[in-house]
């Protein structure tokens, strides 16, 4: 079956389509000592149909070949805008399927601050799925749940990982004219055990159960977000994502999926019908579209995605870009991130150390890195960071 399958295990992403088509349910998802979840099979009850080596996305990789066209692009409500992790663009087409009563799929925290994904059916609800969240979202049975609706001729939008994506695409294993896809420039996902480690952590310095928790609060600017616990006990804790130990582990690459160190679906050709991301560089390529509230880099994949980009014209500021010109600046759009070495021992410690000491010992930088650090945090506040850039012509960078 698929997990003997797979020739390597650690290619497993995790989207669940095997556990969604297999007809005898005896497909689970369990978590390994990282806290990722990989298929067991329960071979009792297997009837060896192999549906679920055909469906698994890992094993039949599909080649996509279409002519992505990108934009950058800035909601014009910018309530939502600054409620949102880059320009805002998710609630936007999220609004246009929900006024035709279509149904929206995307990630979102239960009560236990887990991530899981889900559909919402109203605009009111939208902000359960708003804003990105830095872990592994659960799939569950989503996948059987979109069909269902696909099939009752509602319009569905389902928004995820690259990865999840392909799972979904896999497991529907046809096109279907009312389903529209979005997914995301992904740098990897963290580890839900580490997050939960992290929230525990967050809890106990607080002294309060968390209320709420958003990753990329834009106070002091979308370039400099930070992360904020709003517990019952009404304090809050905030933080910058640089000084973040959550973020700085997420960024680091010491928690992310094995399979995010090298990821499948990389590349500008992408299975979604549109692709959002951070306009990272925006300040360099289209310097009268960045105000710092945060600006969007899309790809309009498909004629679907162009039909639904049509619809939303009206009410975003946007400008076709320069696609390789635009990808060179978001690394993660075509690269995965390179494996840390440090991460195994991240990983070994995270049940034994404390969470600032877990961080401190596996994710501060060298003397070096430091120093240089400072002096770009200088030369942002004196106003001179891209003329130094352009002179040493670097370009690169880094996102969440
Ligand atoms: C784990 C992760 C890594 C990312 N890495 C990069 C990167 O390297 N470079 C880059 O430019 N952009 C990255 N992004 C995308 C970026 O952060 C924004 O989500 C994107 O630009 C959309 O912003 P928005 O303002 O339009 O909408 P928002 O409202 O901010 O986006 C919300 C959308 O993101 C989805 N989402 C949130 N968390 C998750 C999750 N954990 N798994 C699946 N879907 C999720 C929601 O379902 C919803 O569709 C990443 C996002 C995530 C979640
Ligand atoms: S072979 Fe069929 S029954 Fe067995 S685990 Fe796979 S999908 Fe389920
Ligand atoms: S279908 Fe998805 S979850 Fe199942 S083995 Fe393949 S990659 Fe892993
Ligand atoms: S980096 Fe690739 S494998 Fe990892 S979550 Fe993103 S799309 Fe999936």
């Amino acid at each position: 079956m698929m997990d003997k399958e797979l020739k390597n295990r650690k290619d497993c992403m995790g989207c669940h389509a095997c556990v969604n088509i297999c007809p005898k349910n005896c497909i689970s998802m369990e978590a390994d000592e990282e806290g990722f979840l990989y298929p067991t099979v329960d071979y009792s009850l297997c009837i060896k149909c192999n549906k679920c080596i055909k469906v698994c996305p890992i094993i039949n990789r599909i080649e996509v070949d279409n002519k992505p066209i990108a934009y950058s692009c800035i909601n014009n409500n910018e309530t939502i805008r600054l409620d949102s992790s880059s320009g805002g663009i998710f609630t936007l087409v999220a609004e246009k399927v929900i006024s035709v009563g279509g149904v929206v799929f995307g990630a979102g925290f239960n009560d236990k601050f887990e991530l899981e994904h889900r559909f919402v059916e109203t605009k009111e609800r939208l902000w359960q799925l708003r804003g990105s969240k830095y872990v592994q979202s659960k799939m569950g049975n989503s996948y059987e749940q979109v069909k269902k609706f696909l099939d009752l001729k509602r319009k569905v939008l389902f928004t995820g990982t690259p990865c999840q994506i392909a799972g979904l695409r896999s497991y529907l294993g046809k096109s279907y004219t009312n389903l529209l896809t979005i997914d995301i420039i992904c740098h990897g996902v963290p580890s839900p055990e580490v997050w939960r480690k992290y929230v525990e952590f967050r809890e106990s310095e607080a002294g309060s159960p968390a209320q709420r928790i958003a990753f990329r609060r834009k106070d002091e600017g979308w370039k400099r977000y930070s992360v904020s616990f709003l517990f019952k006990n009404n304090t809050e804790y905030r933080q910058n994502l640089r000084k973040d130990l959550y973020m700085r582990a997420f960024l680091k690459d010491v928690c992310l999926r094995p399979s995010c160190y090298d990821c499948k679906f990389k590349g500008i050709n992408r299975q979604s019908d549109i692709t959002l991301a951070d306009f990272l560089g925006i300040q360099n390529m289209l310097p009268e579209m960045d105000d710092d509230k945060g600006t969007s880099l899309i790809f309009v994949n498909s004629q679907n995605g162009q039909s639904v980009f049509n619809e939303i014209k009206d009410r975003i500021s946007y400008q076709e870009v320069d696609m390789q010109e635009a990808v060179k600046y978001n690394s993660a759009a075509i690269k995965s991130s390179k494996y840390n070495l440090k991460r195994d021992g991240f990983m070994e410690e995270k049940d034994i150390l404390l969470f600032d000491k877990l961080v401190k010992k596996y994710c501060t930088d060298k003397l070096s890195i430091r120093v240089k650090r400072k002096i770009k945090a200088i030369l942002i506040k004196i106003g001179l960071l891209g003329i130094v850039k352009r002179a040493f012509g670097k370009k690169t960078q880094n996102s969440g």
